[in-house]
């Protein structure tokens, strides 16, 4: 809709995927997977609300279609937005804080161990990124920085405070399309 999708189509077919951009409900048709991009949470929030795209979404997450969301689209996944009420589809059971890395440090690099993805640690891009401050016990932690989650799963659900389609690393988004297929 908005924001990174074109690394992250880029990133997909690197692996030999299909991929389609979903800009309206029936775009959806066929879909094994989906992947909500980073850009501004408030901005699609708008056009998932304006038809019907956001409910339909909601529908086939409730049939286990596999969801990854970076950035602005784990804002959009998660339950709850610290002190905020904008929309959002609250399908992972997650608290998220938005631009929650301060002002100084707005937009960093860094390596990050995510034992799920091997030993060689992943370098990750945030930008005005979130954090999860608060998971439910379903939530699977994938990986930390400076004690704050960035990177968690629940069941077909996936959610990145950083970017993995701007580095050239394609283990985050081989593991998504893992999850996937064992969805298909
Ligand atoms: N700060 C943005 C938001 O709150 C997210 C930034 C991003 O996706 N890189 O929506």
């Amino acid at each position: 809709m908005q924001g990174a999708f074109r690394e992250h189509r880029f990133a997909l077919e690197s692996l030999g995927c299909d991929v389609t951009e979903v800009r309206k409900p029936s775009d959806l048709e066929g879909v094994q997977g989906l992947v909500l991009p980073g850009g501004e949470s408030t901005a699609m929030a708008k056009l998932l609300q304006s038809d019907g795209l956001g409910d339909r979404i909601k529908q086939l997450a409730a049939k286990d279609l596999p969801l990854f969301g970076t950035c602005a689209g784990m804002i959009l996944l998660a339950k709850d937005i610290d002190g905020s009420d904008q929309y959002r589809l609250g399908l992972m059971d997650v608290t998220v804080r938005r631009n929650a890395f301060g002002r100084q440090i707005a937009s960093f690099e860094t390596d990050l161990s995510v034992p799920a993805l091997g030993s060689h640690p992943v370098r990750a891009v945030f930008i005005r990124a979130p954090y999860v401050a608060k998971v439910a016990p379903n939530v699977g932690i994938l990986a930390e920085h400076e004690g704050k989650i960035v990177f968690i799963r629940q069941g077909n659900m996936l959610a990145s405070a950083f970017h993995p389609e701007l580095t050239p690393d394609k283990r985050v988004h081989e593991y998504f399309l893992k999850m996937v297929s064992e969805y298909r």
